[in-house]
C-alpha cells in the first residue's frame, strides 16, 4: 500500500527506532508512547486489521503474540499489556494491522 506509513516503515522509506525484524515481521518504537516502553509489532503483509483477518492470516497473527513476548522478556518486563485496536470505534489510527506492547510502569528489572 502505497500511502500506508507502515509500509513505508517496513520498506525502510520512512525512519523508525526499530527492535528487530525478520521475514514476516517488524517491530519498533511507537512515536507517541503510551507507556515507558512502547512497541508495535507489524506484519509485513498489509492487512488493514483484526477486522480483516483471513484463514491464511493463522500464522502471521500467532507470530505478532509470539514477537511481543519476546520483546517483552528482553525488555525486562514482568507483565505488560498487548493491545489491538481494531477499527476507527476501537480507537485505529494506522489502518495497518499492529499489535501494541506496552509496559514499563512498574517492576522493571532492568532499572
Ligand atoms: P492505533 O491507534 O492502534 O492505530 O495506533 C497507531 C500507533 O502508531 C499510535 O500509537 C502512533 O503513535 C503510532 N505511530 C504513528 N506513526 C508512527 C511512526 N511514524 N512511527 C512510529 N509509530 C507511529
Ligand atoms: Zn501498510
Amino acid at each position: 500500500m502505497s500511502d500506508c506509513i507502515f509500509c513505508k516503515i517496513i520498506k525502510k522509506e520512512i525512519p523508525a527506532d526499530f527492535a528487530l525484524e525478520d521475514e514476516q515481521i517488524v517491530a519498533f518504537k511507537d512515536i507517541k508512547p503510551s507507556a515507558p516502553i512502547h512497541y508495535l509489532v507489524v506484519p509485513k503483509e498489509h492487512i488493514q486489521s483484526i477486522g480483516h483477518l483471513e484463514n491464511n492470516h493463522k500464522d502471521v497473527v500467532s507470530k505478532l503474540i509470539f514477537t511481543a513476548k519476546e520483546l517483552a522478556e528482553k525488555s525486562g518486563l514482568k507483565g505488560y499489556k498487548l493491545v489491538f485496536n481494531v477499527g476507527r470505534e476501537g480507537g485505529q489510527i494506522v489502518d495497518h494491522l499492529h499489535l501494541h506492547l506496552m509496559g514499563g510502569w512498574v517492576n522493571r528489572l532492568d532499572k
